[in-house]
């Protein structure tokens, strides 16, 4: 029996795009049709995650076009994961491959993930061999990124986005995963399976500019923070027992100076300097804390986290 395959393309606002995606991601299609590695009635499902400009007319031109095109189209704007779930959750098919619509990631990788897939791995991840075409600041910072999560007990895969293959049994788990904000690259190493890597080159952009800004990107990495790790929970539990140890030395320096110095301690620096200082560590403490009170206000609502408009 072979795979049904099902392509699902996260698009927000990619018109300049989608016609040159949709033309590669086909071809790889047919190739890999008419050699019998998948099914006839694999497919390319491509998500509007609320774009404003013309995404979704063309994607219904091209659903129009070839009967193995279909549309997912969002009520509006959710980001990139939730449309990437949305797409995940829905779409038919034996192994579901997730790849961006900017053709940063290499298509014919696939042909090699679903060749895996057929080998018996259930999970296998699109890793980039050199990020030679993104800029130096998001090349260093998401390599500062990776290694800050990994050392807060994160198991991500290094250098890999969301460009990867998911089996149906990975997807049923998948769905088992009831948090409402996704960060899906912390998600899927969790679920577990025989997983596999492919390594391929990334490109530049095709067409059009990146939707993820530095302030999505921030948000984006903060997420990911606080979504998997307690770790900067512990690190003012350390900060507290640094500054304490810290003051039990001042006392004793200040009892030091009066008995046996004779010394008057003028006293200034020493009562304003802990107030600054305390008061910044503690608003800080107070500042993670809340990042956490957050996650877990916005998690317990358990508000939706898309809905289909309609699909071709
Ligand atoms: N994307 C999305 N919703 C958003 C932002 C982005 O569906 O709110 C899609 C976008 O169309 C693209 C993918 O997510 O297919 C990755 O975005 P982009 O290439 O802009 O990110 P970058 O590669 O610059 O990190
Ligand atoms: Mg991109």
């Amino acid at each position: 029996m072979t795979t049904r395959l099902a392509i699902v393309v996260p698009c927000y606002n990619e018109e300049e795009v989608l016609p040159e995606t949709n033309r590669r991601l086909l071809a790889l299609l047919t190739r890999m049709q008419s050699a019998g590695l998948v099914s006839s009635d694999s497919a390319v499902h491509y998500v509007d995650d609320g774009s404003r400009d013309r995404t979704w007319a063309l994607i219904e031109e091209l659903a129009a076009a070839d009967g193995r095109v279909h549309g997912i189209k969002l009520s509006r704007n959710r980001g990139h994961q939730a449309a990437l779930l949305s797409g995940l959750l829905t779409v038919e098919g034996d192994a579901l491959v997730s790849i961006d619509a900017d053709l940063q990631d290499d298509v014919n990788v696939i042909e090699t993930m679903v060749q895996k897939f057929a080998e018996g791995a259930e999970v296998v991840y699109g890793v980039r061999d050199s990020r030679a075409t993104d800029t130096p600041f998001k090349r260093n910072t998401a390599l500062a990124y990776y290694g800050l999560m990994r050392k807060m007990g994160v198991d991500l895969v290094h250098n890999h986005a969301d460009f990867r293959l998911m089996g149906r049994r990975a997807i049923e788990a998948l769905r088992e995963y009831g948090e409402v904000n996704m960060f899906l690259r912390g998600i899927v190493p969790l679920i577990g399976y025989r997983a596999a890597t492919v390594k391929y080159d990334r490109a530049e952009r095709f067409a059009g500019v990146s939707k993820y800004p530095l302030r999505k990107m921030l948000t984006f990495a903060l997420e990911g923070v606080t979504s998997f790790s307690v770790v900067p929970l512990r690190l003012i539990t350390l900060l507290g027992f640094l500054v304490s140890v810290f003051s039990f030395f001042m006392i004793l320096f200040v009892i030091y100076g009066t008995l046996v110095m004779k010394a008057v301690v003028p006293g200034w620096a020493s009562s304003v300097v802990p107030i600054y200082f305390l008061g910044g560590i503690q608003l800080l403490a107070m500042g993670v804390i809340g990042e956490y009170v957050a996650k877990i206000y916005l998690e317990t609502k358990q508000r939706p986290r898309y809905f289909i408009e309609k699909t071709v």
